[in-house]
């Protein structure tokens, strides 16, 4: 039985060693660059070779041979033991010892290798004996052990007592989870040290301890690379998600909590249950693995938003194991989120919606209800950049802010509003809401832009009921602003509807525009002259107008292009050519003697800004040789004040030269007052509209009469324009009108016919 067993073991032993190889080339192949490996490999190494030794020492059948490896496997346990000592060390942290004490160990094992050499020529230490088993074959084993066998038990069993000593002392130093790292080596260590205790006090033939070595080896392997304690990774788990930002909770495959932390109790107000049962009934589709929402709730008095995570858990057999729900409170990001689009969708001075959100806004509002009928209103400031030049743009900003809140204002539930660019707002208006009246009352209390300038805000309102619903809202828009346009300029009409024809003309406008170039090559304007008549009735001169001949449509008036040309630019080329004409006319006239007419033109607001326009007045003269007083050059009010910096000394280079200036139009723009006072002219035009559109006839005439007797004391003539009546032309006389300009003396004519039919002759006025 006994000799079956030394086969088992040797057989055993083998694949110990086999084990502890396998643990020492896998330390080598997958490397973790720990302090703890070098110990660690020479334990493993030497107790592989040990173990080796030994099985191959038992199955010898040379005598000498068993010497050998006995001896040789006695100083691989001085290596083992050594390696073990350095292996605890390292593992326990316990650096404590002498460096003397660890030298003399070594000094110690290496005399004891030196006898195990010495023991195989002569057997000093141990003897060995061959013995044959019950198939008859032979096996060797030490046999008896002389007392320097003891020097070789003494020294090894002092280093185990140390690194015993060593593994108890740090087990009760560790913390509880840490206690298992060391109690399994010291147990198992333990064990190694009663079998061979066991083996030297009764002699048996087989050491049973070395069957424990390779559990010694594996476990340090196992406890000293791959092991980390269950309770730290639970200790760990715990407290992350105690400390969670996130709420947390987990429940078991009854629904059971298991475990929630604290941010998920204040979530839950403390009503766990409640408020699960609230989610699966309310939230949670039946049968989800995993699905999320967003929540909010107002914790503490202020609204925080929250994402709610559901998932399922399962094994690795797919089982259900139960399910847990992830509070994520997402309040930053959500105001972040919610502040950007608020910046991306609204007007940064007003706060209501800009441009891009208005149109979203307004085609969803739309197509989500397709019975209803809309309107879409724009509004459009006129002379807003006026405003700002002239009051700053703080005013401005306060006017287009005071606009928002009318708006605001007027907006019912289901109205949407925005402002589009600078002054234009836009309002998408359910039509039977849309009240004209509501709106223009509003909007001219706002006339007055603050309480001490006389100047009025003018806001003209354009109207597209509409009729298309698949039209872009840009579009809608445009048609609104079209209308607007038609209304333009004028100080009386605020709103305008679109009408189908309107865009007609906008196809008509560019067509003029595209038509300009052959009518001004080919000489499709012509010069027409309407007679200024002096008070004495004697012919003074005329205004020269332009006439667009054109071949197909005959004759255009004025009106139809050149607001069109203005826009555009084309209008300096166009009045260019209109002051040279009148230049040439009034060469001829000089050569002829008549040195005392004079022809007035027109100078576009424009003008200014596209010519140098006193190079080329100046130019003119010289070049045909008149006197700049012959040529008088009309400007309105609007085209001064809009630029008064740049106009005014401009006007002054002018009447300095020669020329003499008009102000054109006076009393039909925002100021007039504010332009006499501050622009020095030669003549005062004043426009008859002003008279014929107000029904308090006894006061315009009595402001006619001052603005006369004004002009008059500036030291200026003054001129009115469309008088048609001969009442008209005795009133006006009576004040003091110089000069009448007039259907009720004539309508412009070709310059030629002027020339002939009105030149020398006199009215009888
Ligand atoms: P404006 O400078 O105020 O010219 C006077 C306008 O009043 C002329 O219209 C004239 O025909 C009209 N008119 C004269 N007497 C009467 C009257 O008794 N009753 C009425 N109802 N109207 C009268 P027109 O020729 O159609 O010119 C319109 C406007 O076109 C002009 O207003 C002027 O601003 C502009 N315009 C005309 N020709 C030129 C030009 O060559 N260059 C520039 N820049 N503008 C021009
Ligand atoms: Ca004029
Ligand atoms: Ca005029």
């Amino acid at each position: 039985m006994g000799d079956f067993m030394k086969w088992v073991s040797a057989v055993l032993l083998y694949l110990s060693a086999v084990l502890v190889f396998g643990c020492l080339i896998y330390s080598f192949r997958k490397p973790r660059q720990l302090s703890i490996e070098p110990p660690l490999r020479m334990l493993l190494g030497s107790a592989g070779v040990a173990l080796f030794l030994n099985a191959t020492a038992m199955l010898t059948t040379s005598l000498q041979m068993s010497y050998f490896l006995f001896g040789a496997y006695h100083i691989a346990m001085d290596f083992v033991i050594n390696g073990m000592m350095a292996f605890v060390r390292r593992y326990t942290g316990l650096r404590d010892y002498n460096q003397k004490v660890q030298t003399g160990f070594g000094i110690a094992a290496i005399l004891d290798a030196v006898l195990m050499v010495i023991n195989c020529f002569q057997p000093i230490v141990f003897e060995c004996e061959r013995i044959p088993d019950q198939f008859g074959s032979l096996f060797c084993h030490i046999s008896s052990k002389s007392y320097l066998y003891g020097f070789h038990v003494i020294l090894i069993y002092v280093m185990i007592v140390i690194l015993l000593f060593d593994l108890i002392r740090k087990m009760l130093q560790s913390p509880k989870i840490y206690k298992l790292k060391y109690a399994v080596i010291l147990v198992l260590d333990c064990i190694v040290v009663i079998c061979h205790t066991i083996y030297l006090q009764f002699n048996t033939v087989i050491d049973y301890s070395l069957l424990w070595y390779a559990a010694v080896a594996f476990s340090v392997f196992y406890f000293s690379t791959t092991y980390i304690p269950r309770g730290l990774m639970d200790k760990l788990l715990y407290f992350t998600i105690s400390n969670m930002q996130d709420g947390i909770i987990c429940l078991d495959i009854e629904n059971k909590c298991v475990h929630a932390n604290r941010t998920a109790k204040i979530y839950c107000d403390f009503e766990m249950d409640q408020q699960i049962q609230t989610w699966f009934m309310e939230e949670i589709p039946s049968g989800a693995e995993d699905y999320y929402w967003d929540a909010k709730r107002r914790i503490n008095g202020s609204m925080r938003y929250y994402r709610i995570q559901y998932q399922k858990i399962f094994d690795v057999q797919s089982k259900y194991l139960g399910c847990f729900f992830i509070i994520q409170d997402c309040t930053k990001e959500t105001e972040r989120f919610e502040s950007e689009k608020y910046r991306a969708t609204h007007d940064a001075l007003t706060g209501i919606y800009n441009k891009e959100y208005f149109y979203e806004t307004t085609r969803e509002k739309i197509t989500q209800n397709p019975l209803q009928e809309y309107c879409i209103v724009c509004t459009d400031v006129k002379n807003f950049k006026l405003v700002n030049d002239m009051f700053g743009v703080q005013t401005g900003d306060k006017l287009l802010l005071r606009i928002a809140g009318i708006l605001r204002s007027l907006a019912g539930e289901s109205w949407v509003y925005g402002r589009l660019t600078a002054d234009r707002f836009a309002l998408c208006v359910p039509q039977e809401e849309f009240d004209e009246e509501q709106i223009l009352k509003k909007i001219v209390r706002m006339a007055k832009l603050t309480e001490d300038t006389v100047f009025k805000v003018h806001i003209h309102i354009g109207v597209y009921l509409v009729e298309d619903k698949t039209l872009g809202i840009s579009m809608m828009c445009d048609r609104a602003n079209l209308a607007i346009k038609t209304i333009k300029d004028s100080y009386q009409n605020i709103v305008a509807y679109y009408k189908e024809n309107l865009r007609e003309s906008t196809i008509n406008e560019q067509k003029v525009i595209s038509e300009f170039e052959d009518a001004i090559r080919d000489g499709q304007f012509q010069a027409y002259v309407q007679p200024q008549v002096a008070a004495n009735g004697k012919i003074r001169g005329g205004e020269m107008l332009v006439r667009w001949v054109h071949p197909q449509k005959g004759m255009i008036p004025p009106g139809e292009f050149i607001g069109i040309f203005e826009q555009t630019g084309f209008i300096s080329r166009l009045d260019a050519y209109m002051w040279e004409t009148a230049c040439m006319r009034l060469q001829r006239w000089k050569n002829a003697g008549l040195t005392e007419n004079y022809l007035s033109i027109n100078i576009s607001q424009k003008d200014f800004y596209l010519l140098d326009v006193y190079k080329i007045l100046t130019g003119l003269v010289k070049y045909y040789d008149l006197n700049p007083r012959n040529l008088h050059l009309e400007i309105t009010e609007t085209a001064v004040m809009s630029n008064p910096q740049a106009q005014l000394p401009l006007i002054a280079k002018l009447r300095n030269y020669g020329f003499l200036v008009e102000i054109d139009d006076f009393g039909s723009g925002y100021s007039s007052l504010n332009t006499l006072k501050d622009l020095q002219a030669d003549i005062l035009k004043i426009d008859m509209g002003f008279l014929s559109k107000t029904a308090h006839q006894g006061r315009s005439k009595l402001i006619l009469q001052m603005i006369i007797a004004l002009a008059k004391a500036l030291r200026m003539e003054v001129i009115t324009e469309g008088v048609e009546t001969q009442d008209q032309v005795d009133f006006l006389k009576a004040y003091g009108c110089d000069i009448f300009q007039g259907y009720y003396f004539a309508k412009p004519l070709p310059v030629m016919e002027f020339e002939m039919q009105y030149l020398n002759r006199t009215f009888k006025i």
